[in-house]
């Protein structure tokens, strides 16, 4: 399935196909200017999938220089970028060359924001290995490293020249990845297609359990939503870009409280987030119990945290909410809260009284 990104003079389509890594020669030479593509990826996906990437476009003639880098997120560093950028430049890197970014979504980001510095700006194209990258971070030209003041603070609006997504990648993804990715996918029915709520609730297990048809359906219908929006509103400007924040303010508390470590991974406080804004909206009235209810009982059955209990947080709403102060996304002392009136119909409420927030965190928190 090829999936275009309108986006004027950077539009770019996206390829979802099984066992695309195994035809990368067919996909990806006429990206190799001069015979070489230089990939970068991380310890893990080097294992697992470089070969494979390696050994086609071998077939196909083209030549490999593979940049590998330490696995996880202290990779999206200023020293991680530096020396990236120094690589590719002994390794005379032009500005029409394309770069490939093999893995997650830290290889994602650290690459996509390497290329739009190198030499002012030059190609890439992203590879993603993880659902949440495959369904999330490889889509719509967010880059971004981190710094002492926080996540992802410090990055680029850059967009990938073409975007390759081999669901078969996924089988090597440690199960825990696998449904914190899938948090993102059910984000997407959730924000506003109600009928893809209904096939996750289906199909999730299935989906979980490595089944190809429903792993495709989902990548596919998700990277739609993702493309469209992004279309719309690619520097979220207009709001539209916003909705696929959803879970991510309360998401975001809960991550910063663990200290953005491997206690809660991304798509898990996402997960508990986008539960707990459910919840949010039912008690002040806009959506009904039965769906915020239906919402967390979808993710406590695909494993996924549903609230703070289950997130692991034992922490004040005061002591939240002062996390989403910090939250980057807040303008003019404003949270972007995205709320729901129900299922598949979220979107953006401006107003939100933070002190009514905390004292509903508190209550979350003696409910358990
Ligand atoms: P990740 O890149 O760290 O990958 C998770 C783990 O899986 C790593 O250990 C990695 O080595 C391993 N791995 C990757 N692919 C594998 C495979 N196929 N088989 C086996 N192991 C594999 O994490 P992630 O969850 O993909 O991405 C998280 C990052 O994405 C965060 O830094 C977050 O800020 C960023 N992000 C960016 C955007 C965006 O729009 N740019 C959106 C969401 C998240
Ligand atoms: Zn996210």
């Amino acid at each position: 399935t090829l999936i275009p990104v309108a986006l004027a003079d950077r539009s770019y389509d996206i390829l979802v196909e099984e066992g695309a890594l195994d035809r990368a020669g067919q996909h990806l030479a006429r990206f190799a200017r001069t015979g070489r593509l230089v990939v970068v990826t991380d310890q893990n996906v080097a294992v697992a999938h470089l070969p494979r990437l390696e050994s086609s476009l071998a077939s196909a003639g083209v030549r490999v220089e593979a940049i590998v880098l330490p696995a996880g997120e202290s990779t999206k560093s200023w020293e991680h970028l530096a020396a990236l950028t120094d690589r590719l430049l002994a390794l005379e890197v032009e500005r029409a060359d394309h770069i490939i970014a093999l893995g997650g979504g830290v290889i994602g980001d650290l690459v996509g924001f390497a290329a739009s510095i190198l030499k002012r700006g030059c190609s890439f194209v992203q590879v993603p290995t993880t659902l949440l990258a495959q369904v999330d971070s490889s889509v719509g030209g967010k880059t971004a490293i981190n710094t002492p003041a926080g996540k992802n603070l410090v990055g680029a609006f850059y967009q990938p020249a073409f975007v390759l997504i081999d669901p078969t990648s996924l089988d090597t993804l440690p199960p825990r990845d696998v449904r914190a990715g899938y948090a993102e996918v059910v984000k997407y029915g959730l924000i506003d297609d109600f009928a893809f709520f209904e096939y996750c609730e289906a199909h999730g297990a299935e989906l979980l359990a490595g089944d190809s048809a429903a792993r495709a359906h989902a990548i596919v219908t998700s990277v739609r939503a993702k493309a469209a929006i992004v279309g719309d509103d690619e520097r979220e400007t207009s709001g539209r870009r916003a909705l696929l924040n959803l879970g991510h303010t309360f998401g975001h508390a809960l991550e910063a409280e663990m200290g953005f470590s491997d206690r809660l991974l991304h798509g898990e406080g996402v997960a508990a987030g986008m539960a707990l804004a459910f919840r949010y909206s039912t008690r002040i009235g806009l959506c009904s119990a039965q769906d915020s209810e239906r919402v967390a009982a979808h993710l406590r059955d695909a494993g996924l945290p549903h609230g703070l209990a289950s997130a692991g947080i034992d922490a004040s709403g005061a002591a939240l909410v002062t996390h989403m102060l910090h939250d980057k996304k807040m303008a003019a002392g404003k949270l972007p809260f995205l709320l729901a009136r129900g299922i598949g119909q979220t979107f953006l409420a401006k107003d939100v009284d933070l002190g009514d927030v905390a004292a509903f965190l508190d209550e979350e928190r003696t409910a358990g």
